[in-house]
C-alpha cells in the first residue's frame, strides 16, 4: 500500500502540538533507563511539561504539555543525558526487548547487550535516519512476550548461540554474533524496496524481497507460545503496574532511588532489578490481579481536542469502584483494556482487547452500547 502522507510520529525534534501543548516522545531502546536518566526525565516532566511522565506501547516515554521554548531545552538536557545519541535517528531507534531479558530463569539469552550493538549500528548508518517512524524491532529473549507486537524485524532467542530472525511468520536461524548487523540490513533493504510503506507487511512480498536481498531463507515456523509479564516478583527482579500507564513524580522519584536502572515495559508497566520497597507506598501496584493490570487509556479530554471524554478520569473512577457496577462488563474477560476518546484508539494495545470507547453521551464497549 502507497502512502503520500507525512510521517507524524512525535519524537524530541519533531513535538506534536496537542490540546494541552507540545508532546515529545523519547525513545528508550529496550525501555532502558539509568536512575539518573529517570531523574533527568522527571525533572523536565516538573519544569517543562505537566509533571507527568506516560509509558507508552511500545516502552518509551511521552512528556506532555510543553511549552514553546520547553522542546529547545528538553532536547539539551536529554542530549546532556546521553539519551539522544543521534539527532538524525532519534525517531527511528524503535528497539523493544523482552523486559526481564536476563533477570529470570525464562530467559533463554540476555538479549540486552544485542539491543546496545543494534542502537549503535543503527545510528552508524546514515540511511536508516530515513526508516519510518513506526517501523520497529523486537529481540525476544526466548520466551515469546513480544510476539503480540508484531515489529517488523524480530529476533528471538532459540539458545545462548542462536536466534531466529523472522520479517514474517517463519524464520532462520542466526548466529547472535551475525544478529545486529542482519537486523540493520533488514531495515536498509526495507528503504530500497518500499514505496512509501511504513512497515514491512505493507510491502507486497516485503520480507521474502528482503530476505532474499539478504541472501538468506526462512524456513523454520515460529514457536506459537507467548507469555505474558504480570505484575510481581520474577527472579531477581520485580514488576510494578503504573496506573494507566502515567508515572507521577512522587512515583518516578521513588523508582530512581530503588535500583540503578528501571526498564519500561510495552504493557505501561516497569522492572526494577533489584528487591525494591516503597512502590506501593506511592500507588505503583506489585501484585498480579490487579484492577489496573492491563487498562490503558490515550489521553482524553483536556489534552486532546479530538476526545469526547475525559477517559482517564472515568478508567479511574470506575477501577476505584470496588463493586464494578459502573461498567462490569469492562471488566472480567481476560483481556487488556483500552479506553478511547475518539475512534482513532490511540496507544491501543496489540492483540486482543476489550474495546472501551465514548460517543459523546456515554461508551460503547466491544461495539456495545453501555
Ligand atoms: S484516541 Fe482520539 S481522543 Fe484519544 S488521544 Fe487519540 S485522537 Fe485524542
Amino acid at each position: 500500500m502507497a502512502r503520500t502522507e507525512v510521517d507524524r510520529c512525535p519524537g524530541v525534534l519533531a513535538v506534536h502540538q496537542a490540546a494541552d501543548g507540545g508532546l515529545a516522545r523519547v525513545r528508550l531502546p529496550g525501555g532502558r533507563l539509568t536512575a539518573a536518566q529517570l531523574d533527568v526525565l522527571r525533572l523536565a516532566a516538573t519544569e517543562l511539561g505537566d509533571g507527568r511522565l506516560e509509558l507508552t506501547s511500545r516502552g518509551n516515554v511521552q512528556l506532555r504539555g510543553l511549552d514553546a521554548d520547553g522542546p529547545q531545552d528538553l532536547s539539551d538536557r536529554l542530549f546532556a543525558a546521553g539519551l539522544l545519541p543521534s539527532l538524525a535517528h532519534e525517531r527511528v531507534r524503535n528497539i523493544l526487548a523482552s523486559p526481564l531479558s536476563g533477570l529470570d530463569q525464562e530467559s533463554r539469552y540476555d538479549v540486552m547487550p544485542v539491543v546496545a550493538a543494534l542502537d549503535q549500528a543503527l545510528c552508524e548508518h546514515p540511511a536508516l535516519a530515513g526508516l519510518p517512524g513506526r517501523f520497529l524491532f523486537a529481540l525476544d529473549d526466548g520466551r515469546g512476550d513480544l510476539a503480540d507486537l508484531r515489529a517488523d524485524v524480530t529476533v528471538r532467542a532459540l539458545d545462548d548461540r542462536t536466534g531466529l530472525l523472522s520479517l514474517g511468520d517463519r524464520g532462520v536461524p542466526v548466529e547472535w554474533a551475525r544478529v545486529p548487523a542482519l537486523m540493520v540490513a533488514a531495515a536498509a533493504a526495507f528503504l530500497l524496496v518500499r514505496d512509501q510503506e511504513w512497515r514491512i507487511a505493507e510491502v507486497p512480498d516485503g520480507a521474502e524481497r528482503i530476505l532474499e536481498e539478504l541472501g538468506l531463507q526462512a524456513t523454520e515456523p515460529l514457536p506459537a507460545e507467548s507469555t505474558r509479564v504480570v505484575a510481581g516478583g520474577h527472579g531477581t527482579a520485580l514488576v510494578a503496574t503504573v496506573p494507566l500507564g502515567s508515572l507521577t513524580q512522587e512515583q518516578a522519584a521513588v523508582l530512581a532511588q530503588v535500583a540503578p536502572e528501571v526498564r519500561i515495559t510495552p504493557w505501561r508497566s516497569v522492572v526494577v532489578p533489584a528487591v525494591a520497597r516503597g512502590l506501593e507506598e506511592v500507588g505503583l501496584v506489585t501484585t498480579s490481579g490487579s484492577r489496573w493490570e492491563g487498562v490503558t487509556a490515550c489521553a482524553g479530554q483536556p489534552g486532546c481536542a479530538k476526545a469526547l471524554a475525559d477517559v482517564r478520569a472515568d478508567a479511574t473512577r470506575l477501577v476505584a469502584d470496588a463493586a464494578g457496577d459502573g461498567l462490569p462488563r469492562v471488566f472480567g474477560r481476560g483481556r487488556r483494556v483500552h479506553w478511547s476518546g475518539c475512534e482513532r484508539r490511540c496507544g491501543k494495545p496489540a492483540g486482543s482487547y476489550v474495546d472501551v470507547l465514548a460517543v459523546g453521551d456515554g461508551y460503547q464497549v466491544d461495539g456495545e452500547r453501555v
